[in-house]
């Protein structure tokens, strides 16, 4: 969830998310020099690099200019909070700041290190000036009031805390406080704390002992432009369900997901790939790429591209990645080539990214949706084939013929 200054009341699609979850390289066609097998990692053209056509949080270049930079040094400052209705045990402060510690860790690990997150913590609990329960998030929470609660925060820890290089705000409350539901970001905090103008902050509310770590990673994906890809409201079609568009394929769409890996469009457009590791298939040539698991794109392995974009309109691109049982994807259910398409014209949480199901119908709804290795996939709008082949060690090797 991502909240702008200028929404007035904040719904709660998180929040209703959680609880329904918990319910439940081109190669032109003539280029025979070009080995069937060997992997061609071409410049991606600006055909495929599609320019954002909707405001805010999006899946279009370049990122909302509201998002901080996803390369560099990050420096976050960890509050953690309690009230005087419902005051914290000293001990309890290491599990608050463990608990998070793996979101930070996916960070860092999924930006294949270009992504340096440096937390200070404060030195134990900073008691907030009012009780819980004046912070309204069971009632739905404005934007007014997330801001107060932040910068009541800030404030309470201001004599001991230095925000002079802080680059996002990070407040967590103490599990003593279930009052305190969910986990909400916004990047237009407007306060000033040490001569430093914050505007970005996350809440980690009671949501996060249930999501874990990964919650960190998810609203931090806001902090740096990232979309919402779960659904805000549930297609008619299959009422409920808030998960249609990418399943558990991401966690920016579902947090306890089977794979939670970011998709490679996103690395992309966070600066996390190389434009050599992405390869822009043109609409009148045949273009083949030998994908890594997009769980080691961080590691840019020559000869092995993190995914083939087929733009099929100015907003539009159809995209394959490799999905394989390895990094934050170990426990997907059916690997092989995940196809999405694109929209940069879809605001965040009306589904910008929408996986292709290869098994439509099934019981298992998106999680058997990779093509297998051997399969093919004719996409409707051009007609154009794309064919997915088993490559060595975990690769796939993937043909686009228009
Ligand atoms: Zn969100």
């Amino acid at each position: 969830m991502n909240q702008r200054a200028v929404r007035k009341s904040l719904a709660l699609p998180l929040a209703a998310i959680a609880a329904s979850a918990l319910a439940l390289g081109a190669v032109p066609a003539g280029a025979a020099a070009a080995p069937p097998s060997s992997a061609v990692a071409a410049p991606a053209s600006d055909a495929c690099r599609l320019p954002a056509a909707v405001g805010g949080l999006g899946s279009g270049f370049p990122v909302d200019d509201q998002a901080l930079p996803a390369v560099g040094d990050l420096k976050a400052a960890l509050l953690l909070v309690d009230f005087d209705d419902h005051p914290a045990s000293a001990a309890s402060a290491d599990e608050a700041e463990a608990n998070l510690a793996s979101g930070v860790e996916y960070l860092e690990r999924v930006s294949g290190g270009r992504l340096d997150v440096t937390t200070t913590t404060s030195d134990g609990w900073v008691r907030m000036p009012e009780p819980s329960t004046s912070y309204p998030f069971e009632r739905g929470l404005s934007y007014e009031d997330h801001v107060r609660y932040i910068g009541d925060a800030i404030a309470a820890a201001d004599d001991t805390f230095d925000f002079s290089d802080v680059d996002v705000v990070w407040v967590t409350a103490t599990r003593e406080a279930p009052n305190i539901t969910y986990s909400p970001t916004t990047n237009f905090l407007d306060v000033t704390a040490d001569g430093n103008h914050l505007t970005h902050a996350v809440t980690f509310g009671y949501d996060q002992w249930r999501w874990g770590g990964l919650v960190l990673a998810h609203e931090s994906g806001h902090t740096l432009g990232l979309p919402d890809l779960y659904l805000f409201e549930a297609p008619p079609e299959d009422p409920g369900n808030y998960h249609a568009a990418v399943g558990g394929w991401d966690l920016m769409g579902l947090i306890s997901g089977a794979g939670p890996e970011y998709f490679a469009w996103h690395r992309w457009q966070l600066g996390w790939l190389d434009d050599a590791q992405v390869v822009c298939a043109g609409d009148d040539r045949t273009t083949s790429a030998r994908l890594a698991p997009v769980a080691r794109s961080g590691e840019a392995l020559p000869g092995q591209a993190a995914m083939v974009v087929y733009p099929v309109s100015e907003t539009r691109a159809v995209v394959v990645e490799n999905r394989q049982p390895v990094g934050y994807d170990e426990g997907i259910e059916a690997r092989g080539a995940l196809v999405y398409t694109v929209d940069t014209s879809v605001p965040s949480g009306e589904g910008p990214v929408r996986v292709v199901d290869s098994t439509p119908g099934s019981a298992d709804g998106l999680d058997d949706a990779p093509f297998a290795a051997g399969s093919s996939w004719t996409e409707p709008t051009t007609g154009a084939e794309l064919t997915f082949r088993a490559g060595p060690a975990g690769t796939l090797k993937v043909t686009v013929q228009p």
